[in-house]
């Protein structure tokens, strides 16, 4: 099997997300893509207001009708700083057999070089890559390229920290998050 597995914050999970998601199981013919909300990412601050528990339930809302998508709460049980190579190192022990593709953001992979044990990353999944706005366009310098795919997928000017804002603000998120995502923040008064 081609199995995709795709960490972040998603607080909250958005259309972004998805579209990069979908797209990366119609490039890659993944036969499942796994959500993996992080506990704490080593590359942002430890203010996080919403809790692991809402970001995971978020999340479950978002993916709920895309049979393809599952939510797994690894990084959310260790409740420790999710580092993805320990992360890999699971999934690759639970799936041994198949290929696993990494989904990472081009502002993430920007940075790829400094995360923890890079070269042992590479070693476990491919690296699948998804274009942003406001990210390098052209990733081909970078180092670690050599590893990637790059995701063509219409650039999305959506973040979750725009979100966060918006609701702060009054302003509307629709269409910015699946319905469900947007009736759960608004029932339990999220980003107010
Ligand atoms: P925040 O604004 O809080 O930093 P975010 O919108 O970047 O959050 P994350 O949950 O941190 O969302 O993102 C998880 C992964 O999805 C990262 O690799 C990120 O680069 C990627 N990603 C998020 N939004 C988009 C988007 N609009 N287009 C492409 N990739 C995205």
């Amino acid at each position: 099997m081609n199995i995709g597995l795709f960490g972040g914050s998603f607080d909250p999970p958005h259309l972004g997300h998805l579209l990069l998601a979908e797209q990366a199981c119609e490039t890659l013919a993944l036969d499942k893509l796994i959500f993996i909300p992080a506990y704490h990412s080593p590359f942002k601050s430890s203010d996080q207001a919403t809790s692991i528990e809402t970001r995971c339930e978020l999340t479950q809302l978002a993916i709920n009708d895309n049979p393809r998508f599952e939510l797994s709460i690894f990084e959310a049980e260790r409740k420790e700083t999710s580092f993805t190579i320990d992360t890999l190192r699971h999934f690759k022990s639970e799936y041994p057999s198949d290929t696993l593709y990494l989904m990472v953001g081009a502002d993430a992979f920007a940075a790829f070089k400094d995360w923890k044990e890079p070269d042992e990353i590479v070693k476990l999944a491919k690296l699948a890559i998804a274009l942003r706005p406001d990210s390098p366009q052209d990733i081909s310098g970078l180092p670690y390229a050599e590893h990637t795919t790059i995701l063509a997928m219409p650039l999305i000017d959506i973040s979750s920290t725009d979100i966060r804002q918006r609701v702060k603000e009054g302003r509307s998120i629709l269409y910015h998050v699946p319905w469900q995502v947007k009736t759960f923040i608004d029932y339990m008064g999220l980003y107010k």
